[in-house]
């Protein structure tokens, strides 16, 4: 059976490249889409500046990363459409906002969010420095500048999940199991998901149509090579 590889981000480098006067133009990859991608039977996607992947099972579903608050609310219509079973498990590869921003809209009463356990910090690390990036990233993506902001404090941020994780991860629904494995490279809170019936493996961040971003144009704290290079081998 092949393997199918299924990326968080999807062109980053021809997003950038397509920049023009409209703020906000990168996040608004995938709005115009009027259907989710058929990958298998059992697994569909909504395309977008972050990736939102339906994982279906007999017993209910899993959401893999739910992409940026801009376009979340699509991804979820879209998504729906195709199956919409009750919400057992979210699984966010990493805490970069273009793969959380959904997840309120995609929580029900008693579905799991599960996170590396680095993703505490790394979203603290996010709030901390969230006045500094704000001014870069509206450069590097052509946000509008932003007001002052309060500084929310050391430890200020939202956590969103409610199941963490240190090396590895496996629960099995409708008789499908989940091995969800931790890969940082992206950032130290990334992981992998990998199922194995059907040889599918979900990458986020760390594997996309470009050159690993090892130092970003905003200023984030550099990522290790070999972080990626150990994690794309296991
Ligand atoms: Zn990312």
């Amino acid at each position: 059976m092949t393997k199918l590889l299924l990326s968080g981000a999807l062109t980053t480098v021809a997003a950038f490249a397509q920049l023009g006067a409209d703020p906000l133009t990168p996040m608004r990859e995938g709005l115009d889409r009027k259907e989710a991608v058929k990958i298998t039977d059992n697994i569909y996607q909504a395309v977008g500046f972050g990736n939102t992947f339906l994982v279906v099972t007999p017993a209910g579903n899993v959401i893999i990363d739910t992409s940026n608050a801009l376009s979340a609310n699509l991804h979820v219509k879209l998504l729906k459409a195709r199956n919409a079973g009750p919400v057992k498990y979210i699984i966010l590869t990493h805490g970069h906002g273009d793969h959380t921003g959904g997840v309120a809209l995609w929580k029900e009463p008693g579905t799991g969010v599960i996170a590396q356990k680095n993703q505490v910090e790394f979203l603290n690390y996010q709030e901390r420095l969230n006045r500094f990036f704000a001014l870069r990233n509206s450069a590097q993506f052509v946000f509008p500048r932003p007001a002052e902001m309060a500084w929310p404090g050391d430890e200020g941020a939202k956590q969103l999940a409610t199941i963490l994780f240190d090396d590895k991860y496996e629960f099995t629904l409708g008789g499908v199991k989940f091995e969800v494995f931790s890969t940082p490279g992206e950032t130290p809170d990334h992981l992998s998901v990998w199922i194995p019936q059907w040889r599918a493996a979900f990458t986020g961040d760390n594997f996309y149509a470009s050159f690993p971003n090892i130092y970003t144009l905003r200023g984030t704290e550099p990522r290790m090579a070999l972080d990626y290079v150990h994690s794309l081998r296991s």
